[in-house]
């Protein structure tokens, strides 16, 4: 292994630059070239390559977004755009791939591992719902910058007696509601993985409300329904003063916590040694405080991502 490259792809995540200036210190510090690939799966078939200098990842560590840039490119889906992608990579004469992303990105990662060409997957996403591994990167981050503009929302909702829908990001996993529900002692949390009914997220703004609770806040992950059609559902049973606030892409920038920037020097470090020793195919991870390194294609076809689903019933017993 001479050359390595490493591209970020899908949604950005803090994080991300961390993890590439992980990976290009490693490779340098062990001798090897390392490329970036700008954009993505688009860039790396129209290759769009650079080679990356220790400079080129100065100051970029305490950074949101990715150096890289990133883009979503359908046509990588086709075997067509797979094997224009590894002549490029072969042109530049890259012996080995890093991918930074979700699990879109993922399968991306292992079609390539299915034509040969060894790629490690890094996972990076605000969601939290890769597979295989305890957190994403971004996902910290994000949590903690939802809960700076919930506890705002809260001020103001208990000055004007008001419930709060406050949709967060998560269109398949309910791990950003769970986590910032529970870190912000919102009365309930409303995630894919739990069935609801409207009468018990009733009962439970009402339970407060007889207890004299100001405010009452409902974290909505985006993936059950959109926070309007939850408080237009919420309207028809009672007057409670609703109001919606969708947070948006605000969830994916910001500086990295601790946290995401420790995650992802250490999972940048790890797939640099994973390809140094030969092994592609895998993605890597985190189960408590283990690295771990999983059969990306296993991990796409036979694991499925469950957030920490005990965190939903310890809401229930201490937020009524
Ligand atoms: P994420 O990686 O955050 O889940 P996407 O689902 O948008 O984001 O995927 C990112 C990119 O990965 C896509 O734009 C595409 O280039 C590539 N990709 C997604 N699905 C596949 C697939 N089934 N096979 C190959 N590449 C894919």
């Amino acid at each position: 292994m001479k050359r390595i490259a490493v591209l970020t792809s899908g949604g950005d995540a803090p994080g991300m630059n961390a993890a590439i200036r992980a990976v290009v210190r490693k490779g340098i510090y062990d001798g090897l070239e390392v490329y970036g690939i700008n954009y993505g799966y688009a860039g790396m078939v129209a290759g769009d390559f650079r080679r990356l200098t220790i400079d080129d990842v100065g100051d970029t560590i305490s950074r949101g977004g990715t150096i890289l840039y990133s883009a979503r490119y359908p046509e990588f889906a086709k075997r067509e755009g797979q094997l224009k992608g590894i002549e490029q990579l072969k042109k530049f004469g890259i012996d080995g791939l890093i991918v930074i992303g979700g699990d879109g990105s993922y399968r991306g990662g292992a079609a390539l591992t299915k034509l040969g060409f060894p790629t490690v997957g890094i996972p990076g996403t605000i969601d939290n719902d890769i597979p295989g591994t305890d957190y994403t990167l971004g996902f910290d981050t994000a949590i903690n910058t939802v809960l700076e503009s919930v506890d705002k929302i809260r001020d103001t909702a208990t000055s004007h007696i008001r419930t709060f829908v406050v949709e967060v990001m998560g269109r398949n996993a309910g791990d950003i509601a769970l986590w910032t529900g529970i870190g912000s002692g919102a009365e309930s949390i409303v995630i894919p993985e739990k069935e609801f009914t409207m009468e018990e997220v009733v009962a439970e703004i009402q339970e407060g409300r007889a207890r004299g609770k100001k405010h009452t806040i409902i974290m909505l992950a985006e993936g059950v329904m959109s926070g309007n059609e939850f408080a237009e559902k919420l309207s028809k049973f009672d007057e409670f003063h609703t109001r919606v606030t969708v947070l948006g892409h605000v969830q994916r920038g910001g500086s990295p916590s601790a946290k995401d920037r420790v995650l992802g020097s250490i999972f940048g470090y790890n797939a640099v040694k994973m390809l140094e020793e030969g092994k592609g195919g895998i993605c890597v991870g985190v189960k408590g405080d283990e690295v771990v390194f999983n059969d990306i294609i296993d991990t796409l076809e036979n694991q499925k991502h469950l957030p920490l689903l005990s965190l939903y019933q310890i809401n229930k017993e201490i937020s009524f």
